[in-house]
């Protein structure tokens, strides 16, 4: 069986998205309808193993004859294959670095996330292992330029990794999901969910990672009944936060009695106006592209939406809403969903170097309902996104099965091939996404004050 740079990718994503992508149930797959083309689309592009013998043999024999550069050559034998964007000879100047490839992957940003990383540990294995070409690094092309990412210090990973990663595809051996933040956006997750809900997993306790699981799991605390009733001072050498684990703890009780727990009180103030505010960024073409904005004031609510349907217009925009904020009443609140909100705002008027003094002004008058819920009210939920906050207060988007990623994507299909319809549903989107926060607002303040 053949392990590719494809199953590398996976398995650092996660080991079970890796298991279930060959043996997972496929009708409990669920991915949304724009993401399942883009999926096809990447899926047509599979090779044969014929056609990948036969482009792993045309990159040997270019080697041999030492061509400078090989544009997406494939690398490796029987038991491994890896795609690599451009093989190139290094640094000339370099006696070492000039006779041998470079592995090289192009990428819209340099960052190199833990798959990538491995991805192109993968790369550099191969040709080490299997071409006698002892490269350690391996080079990602941005649009800031080249970034090289020195490999030694993964490479045993990788190889303590390969068998439990032959074990996983082949299907020898299985296992049990993760529920973690990743999730949310993996075309599993409903069916991670109801395997993890099954055993009441302890990552499904919000913040609960692999980590902190081996930890209590090492403490026979194996589920959330466990720790709901757990003793956490015999934890207390194991280098975890008390405040975390007591916040675990509460969050475990809440998913067992399947009701909310109120930590603290607060008080609000009584704003005569009150905006709920949502920004969204296009991350592909990295600007943002719309400013949402429900207005309530004396009980009626509208809602407003800055656009910029390019980034040409992005400073129009974000000058549009500062104009709009400076025209209302300075007994105002900005009620809005984690620290993007604000953090957007500050990034835009550098990025124009505009001088306007709300921008400090919303900063004062703003409230982050996430913060408010994360210290002071433990549901009995999984994730503490908008989206489920929201969805368990009873809230419904109009449309259900978008989201933050696919509201990207449809945005792109406005800004790209200027389709409308995904613009007004992106927009229609933001507005739900505006309301939620009201609702989270009007929550809290009746819960906490
Ligand atoms: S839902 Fe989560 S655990 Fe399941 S495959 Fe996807 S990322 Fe992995």
């Amino acid at each position: 069986m053949l392990i590719t740079h494809y199953d590398i990718r996976l398995f650092y994503k996660c080991p079970m998205l890796l298991y279930l992508s060959y043996h997972g149930p496929k009708d409990e797959m669920s991915v949304h309808p724009i993401l399942k083309t883009r999926k096809r689309d990447s899926q047509s592009k599979e090779l044969t193993f014929k056609q990948l013998a036969s482009r792993i043999k045309g990159t040997s024999i270019a080697i041999d004859n030492e061509k400078h550069i090989i544009n997406q050559s494939w690398i490796g034998n029987r038991s491994y294959a890896s795609k690599v964007d451009k093989l190139e000879k290094g640094n000339v100047n370099s006696p070492f670095d000039a006779s041998i490839y470079i592995p090289t992957f192009f990428r819209s940003n340099a960052r190199a996330r833990k798959p990538l990383m491995m991805e192109g540990t993968f790369a550099t294995y191969i040709l080490s292992e299997f071409y006698d070409n002892p490269v350690d690094y391996f080079i990602i092309r941005s649009k800031n330029g080249d970034t090289e990412y020195p490999v030694e210090n993964y490479i045993s990973e990788l190889t303590s990794d390969l068998p439990l990663i032959y074990k996983l595809k082949s299907g020898e051996q299985s296992i049990s999901p993760n529920y973690t933040r990743g999730c949310r956006v993996c075309e599993w997750r409903y069916y991670c969910r109801n395997l993890a809900a099954d055993t009441l997993d302890l990552t499904l306790v919000s913040g609960i990672g692999k980590r902190v699981k081996k930890v209590l799991f090492s403490h026979d605390i194996t589920d959330i009944p466990s720790l709901a009733t757990a003793d956490l001072s015999t934890l207390k050498d194991e280098g975890l936060l008390t405040k975390d684990l007591e916040y675990f703890q509460l969050q475990a009780k809440s998913l067992m009695e399947k009701k909310a727990i109120i930590r603290k009180k607060m008080s609000f103030p009584t704003p005569k106006i009150e905006l709920f505010v949502d920004v969204e960024g296009s991350s592909h073409h990295d600007f943002v592209w719309i400013i949402g904005c429900l207005i309530r004031k004396n009980g009626i609510d509208e809602y407003k939406s800055f656009l910029a349907n390019s980034p040409r217009e992005e400073k129009t925009m974000i000058v549009a809403f500062l104009d709009y904020i400076s025209s209302i009443d300075d007994d105002y609140t900005l009620y809005h969903w984690s620290a993007a909100e604000p953090q957007y705002f500050i990034n835009l008027v550098d990025k124009y170097n505009i001088t306007r003094s709300e921008v400090h002004k919303i900063r004062n008058h703003s409230i982050d309902l996430f913060d408010i819920f994360k210290e002071n009210i433990i549901l009995p939920i999984y994730t503490y996104t908008l989206k489920d906050v929201a969805n368990w207060l009873g809230f419904q988007w109009h449309e259900p099965l978008t989201d933050g990623a696919t509201s990207i994507i449809l945005f792109d299909n406005w800004y790209l091939r200027n389709d409308v319809k995904s613009l007004e549903k992106a927009i229609s989107y933001n507005s739900d996404d505006c309301k939620a926060l009201m609702i989270a607002k009007d929550y809290v303040l009746k819960t906490l004050s």
